[in-house]
């Protein structure tokens, strides 16, 4: 028989129906008969639902649940208390009704249409079951807090007024006499017209009372020391269902932070994490307060989901992503010394114009503190109209907000910017490259500066800080034991070709320059052409590309092969005239280096005969491709290792290839296996991650290999020939990491294919 159901509306309206599909959460939609239209089926999104309660008697024995019931406010305003059946999404829950003769079996409560949500458990007995606090500490707090709440107002007067216990009573039982017992007066009226109390006493006294009798059993446990603030928040974050969140780990997105007001933002002390059109997660350190969710639900007309974080943090976030502009300034100005910084002029001619000294000054500590914190790129964003400069930092891949500079010095420090980098300051409408050079404490910083004009007459410009430091040693780069021995021998060779591939800012030029320190010996000549030069070594003679004059790597090239050359290093295969001159010169005894934009290993091969190479020379030249990404490490010092579930460590196994996983030693031992996950701790500033290290992909030019590139071999079929002589993916890469403790998964499957 088809199971009857009742729709609630977020308007509040409940109508009857019959299920007409299978119900799935994940669906985000039901489908339904109406008793009026019996044949035709009707689908209701949930966005327009608060609830669907299923009809039938409730059975608890049937369904897992969690302990306890809790009350379900809906946004129509309608209260349900239920258990918890443990089988919930995103999109909503399951419970069953609390009393048994509810004529439904189980209500399916649409996430966006609960208003709140309560564990009818005590706090007292929330804290106890977190482990928080004995339960002697919670027993002699309640009976504290029922002493508070009984305590009459003589009672106060005669502890804060140091009065004798006595002296009170019998003032108050001379008056009661005097005035009848019959007649209401109170007893600080009493005390006043006594002349025992003043009457700012007896409002004191009044005071206290009021608060006594509010005095809830957490604060109470907290002032006795016996639990902290923010386990406090944890016991009523679970009370309330709500997410707790650690926010140093977290960067709101950029809906989040223009969907409310500073003003709202401030009154409330709340902190926007994560916004789209329809919902919003807020953090707000007051559980308690209902007030929040109704007054932003009606000033972004999104569904709201609190979360709860501490006050601290809160007003850390409130202070770093909405700071006053002008606080923003004036931080990064206190931290500049004077002169510490003088620009290089690269052409004398040059004259630095003056400007206003405060943007000099702001401009100069900008790109020192970027540098200073190991930032790769800085991003300069003005917004349109009254809207700030908006500063962004990438670090270790992610970019996130440093600085919010007052509208009125965007064009200033734009231009600024241009004057450093040599660049035409009356050009506004055409991109525009440059550089500028900083000397500060005697160390060099090359900034690559690129200036893109936007929407309503602006420029945006990005920074890229090339690092002037040394390459890693080979040993240094995270290469497993077979790729770094398999990779220290072919760059041994005499001649042939090494290409190192990946997307941009996976590492590709610094594995180059590790592979040619390697090799950097005085008996050897060796040419690199690059655009930029971003790490210089002695020894190398290397040469940047200038495009504006139409000098590029094929030119670069046929003038190296005339310059007696040893190895030769090529900073992109970007075009296939390039690459086929670079084959050429691997075939003709010289060692080449080079990168190119591919995926994987395999793909650069077919990629590279798609574009015209002659397979035969190809294969004839190739010693090896190195395919890498990289991936943030977590922090030596806070992470943490737990044992792993049967079923992880099968996906695990299946990601990696079963046969795989077994051959390599991974999957002895399962029952020991231990991994390491993320934590958080001061010094990787709670992101439970510090660093980055590469994963890698090595396909190796073997006989077999070679063989197959000749006849032109499917990518398929090339990547499980080379899988069989020993390659492993970038993804098997990775997750043998995963299993040294040195990353997490996630982190793999974010890079990885
Ligand atoms: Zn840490």
């Amino acid at each position: 028989m088809a199971q009857a159901l009742v729709l609630n509306f977020m308007d509040g309206r409940k109508i009857d129906s019959v299920l007409a599909a299978p119900f799935k959460t994940k669906s985000n939609v039901v489908e339904v008969y109406l008793p009026e239209k019996p044949d035709s089926r009707q689908v209701f999104p949930f966005q327009d639902l608060c609830a669907i309660f299923i009809k039938g008697t409730p059975d608890l024995s049937k369904y897992q649940t969690t302990e306890g019931l809790e009350e379900i406010e809906t946004v129509p305003g309608e209260r349900y208390r239920v258990h918890m059946v443990n089988m919930s999404g995103d999109e909503g829950f399951f419970g069953i009704p609390g009393q048994k003769d509810s004529p439904y079996k189980m209500i399916f409560f649409i996430s966006a249409g609960v208003k709140k949500r309560l564990r009818l458990n005590s706090l007292g007995e929330i804290i106890l079951e977190k482990g928080f606090a004995s339960e002697d500490q919670v027993d002699e707090c309640l009976a504290e807090q029922g002493k508070l709440r009984g305590k009459r107002i003589g009672d106060i007067l005669s502890e804060d007024a140091c009065m004798n216990h006595s002296a009170v009573d019998s003032a108050i039982s001379k008056a009661r006499k005097e005035i009848g017992h019959g007649r209401n007066i109170r007893v600080g009226d009493i005390l006043i017209s006594a002349g025992i109390v003043t009457k700012e006493q007896v409002e004191a006294a009044l005071a206290s009372q009021e608060s006594g009798r509010k005095k809830r059993i957490g604060a109470l446990l907290i002032d006795k020391g016996y639990i902290t603030e923010e386990q406090l928040l944890m016991a009523l974050s679970a009370k309330f269902r709500m997410r707790f969140v650690d926010l140093k780990g977290v960067t709101p997105n950029q809906m989040a932070l223009n969907v409310l007001t500073y003003e709202i933002i401030d009154r409330l002390k709340i902190f926007p994490i994560e916004a789209d059109e329809k919902r919003i997660i807020v953090a707000t350190s007051e559980p308690t307060d209902h007030n929040i969710n109704e007054i932003l639900r009606f000033n972004t007309n999104r569904a709201i989901e609190l979360v709860a974080s501490t006050s601290v943090q809160i007003a850390a976030a409130i202070e770093k992503y909405f700071q006053k502009p002008e606080d923003s300034m004036n931080l990064l100005l206190q931290d500049l010394d004077e002169g510490q910084i003088t620009i290089e002029e690269e052409n004398e001619d040059t004259s630095v114009r003056e400007t206003d000294s405060q943007v000099i000054k702001f401009v100069n500590g900008i790109l020192l503190e970027a540098f200073k914190q190991g930032v790769s790129d800085i991003h300069l964003e003005p917004k349109p109209g009254k809207g700030p400069l908006q500063v962004r930092y990438r670090l270790d891949g992610d970019c996130r907000i440093e600085h919010q500079i007052p509208p009125n010095f965007k064009r200033a420090i734009m231009s600024r910017i241009k004057i450093m980098a040599n660049l035409d300051i009356a050009e506004r409408r055409r991109p525009q490259s440059g550089k500028i050079l900083l000397q500060s404490d005697r160390k060099k910083i090359e900034y690559r500066v690129e200036i893109t004009p936007t929407v309503g007459g602006l420029e945006d410009a990005v920074l890229r800080i090339l690092s002037s430091s040394k390459p890693l040693s080979l040993d240094e780069m995270g290469f497993s034991d077979r790729n770094l021995s398999e990779f220290k021998r072919i760059i041994a060779k005499p001649y042939g070709i090494v290409l190192c591939v990946g997307p941009t800012g996976s590492g590709k030029t610094t594995s180059l320059h590790s592979a040619l320190s390697h090799l950097n010996k005085p008996d050897r000549k060796i040419w690199t052409a690059e655009d930029p030069v971003e790490i210089t070594q002695d020894g190398l003679r290397q040469v940047q590309m200038n495009p504006k004059i139409g000098f590029s790597f094929p030119e670069a090239l046929r003038s190296f092969l005339r310059a007696d050359p040893d190895i030769i290093m090529i900073g992109e295969m970007r075009d296939s005239e390039t690459a086929k001159i670079a084959i050429e010169a691997s075939l003709t005894g010289h060692l080449v280096f080079s990168t190119l934009h591919t995926n994987s290993a395999p793909e650069t091969v077919v990629r590279l005969i798609e574009m015209g190479m002659d397979p035969f020379n190809f294969s004839d030249a190739m010693l090896g491709v190195l395919a890498q990404r990289l991936i943030k490490r977590l922090c030596g010092k806070c992470k943490k290792a737990y044992h792993p579930e049967k079923k992880d460590l099968d996906e695990l196994a299946s990601a990696y290839g079963e046969k795989y996983f077994e051959e390599d030693g991974l999957s002895s031992d399962l029952e020991n296996t231990t991994l390491m996950k993320a934590v958080g701790c001061p010094a990787c500033d709670h992101s439970g991650f510090r660093g980055r290290t590469a994963i890698h992909e090595l396909l190796i030019g073997t006989e077999d290999i070679k063989v197959a590139i000749k006849k032109s071999i499917s990518l398929e079929a090339l990547r499980a020939l080379a899988i069989e002589n020993g390659m492993r993916t970038l993804r098997m890469d990775g997750i043998s990491k995963v299993f040294q403790g040195d990353t997490t998964i996630d982190q793999i499957y974010r890079v990885s294919l």
